[in-house]
């Protein structure tokens, strides 16, 4: 039996109850902060960073100023652009504590692995019930190995299901450690091109598609591609990806996620710009047409997932 460390600690960004995707059954999912890729499309911009960081919803605000005194290092100010220096902010949260209208919010904080299980265990019976667990998700939770190590082992003592929704980017050691404890591994293949991918995700894809080799003979794994206009969706970057898949242990499913633009605001929310403003969502009758090319290669194919 495995000694489980509760007292260890990572950063969470957000707890979902009640998922239904991600894996089987009623699902928690669990964010971890931290990612090494930066997808110009991310819809969880909040979670790149490990550290914890301020949103400032501009549309709710109504000026009172409670912020800007409650800020020790004088970080907020009017005549800032975007309100917060996010140069010198350092993610206290003083002002997100003071604010009335909840304009501030500070996303990310530490919890131990035994206040999140406690968490968990609110959704226990439906996890029993329905097949269900929980789905460790980010960011990416390899960044936090150790933690996302932790929990699982501890999910497991309690017997409940275990998936990540994971990009592959760790070394190896990690994917040794890990992924024994993880029955659902629903990984993104972003992309087969090497310099594509780069330009796309800022890193290179030679660790991910080396990566899901060995990951594909440890764990049950379903490959994931969000569908991204002018990166990977045109009929000849599915065939490639039907052909890497072919190399990997017993994958027989892909998932086809349509690209869509909910993250859109919270780039603005962090003071940044949202740089896919102009890409469009693939029409359903294109993406049919990708999901047929990839049944065609004897792959069964979900949209969505
Ligand atoms: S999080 Fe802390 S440092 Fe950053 S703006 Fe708010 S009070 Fe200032
Ligand atoms: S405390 Fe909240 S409502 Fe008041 S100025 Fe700051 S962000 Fe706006």
């Amino acid at each position: 039996m495995d000694t489980i460390n509760y007292s260890m600690e990572g950063t969470v960004f957000d707890i979902q109850r009640f998922s239904i995707h991600d894996g089987p059954g009623i699902r928690t999912i669990v964010f971890l902060k931290g990612c090494p890729l930066s997808c110009l499309w991310c819809s969880n911009p909040e979670s790149q960073k490990i550290k914890p960081v301020i949103m400032y919803q501009s549309a709710n605000c109504i000026h009172c100023g409670r912020c800007i005194s409650a800020c020790k290092i004088g970080a907020i100010s009017v005549n800032n652009k975007g309100f917060i220096n996010r140069e010198i902010c350092t993610a206290c949260g003083e002002c997100s504590n003071v604010c009335p209208t909840s304009s501030l919010v500070l996303k990310g904080k530490k919890m131990t692995i035994e206040q999140v299980i406690k968490e968990l265990k609110k959704d226990a019976i439906n996890y029993r019930r329905s097949g269900g667990g929980i789905t460790l998700s980010g960011g990416e939770p390899l960044v936090q190995s150790d933690f996302s190590k932790e929990l699982f082992k501890a999910c497991k003592a309690q017997g409940w299901h275990t998936a990540i929704e994971t990009t592959g980017y760790a070394n190896s050691e990690t994917i040794e450690e890990v992924f024994p404890y993880i029955d659902l591994v629903l990984m993104d293949i972003k992309s087969t091109n090497l310099e594509l991918h780069r330009k796309y995700t800022g890193v290179s894809n030679e660790i991910i598609l080396n990566n899901a080799k060995r990951i594909s003979e440890i764990s049950k794994m379903v490959i994931r591609v969000p569908l991204i206009p002018n990166f990977n969706s045109s009929m000849q970057d599915i065939l490639e990806l039907c052909r890497f898949t072919k190399t990997l242990n017993n994958i027989d499913t892909i998932h086809l996620l349509p690209y869509h633009t909910y993250g859109e605001n919270k780039y603005e929310l962090l003071g940044r710009d949202y740089l896919m403003k102009d890409s469009r969502s693939l029409k359903e009758d294109e993406i049919e047409v990708l999901k047929k090319i990839i049944e065609d290669q004897g792959i069964k194919c979900i949209i969505g997932g």
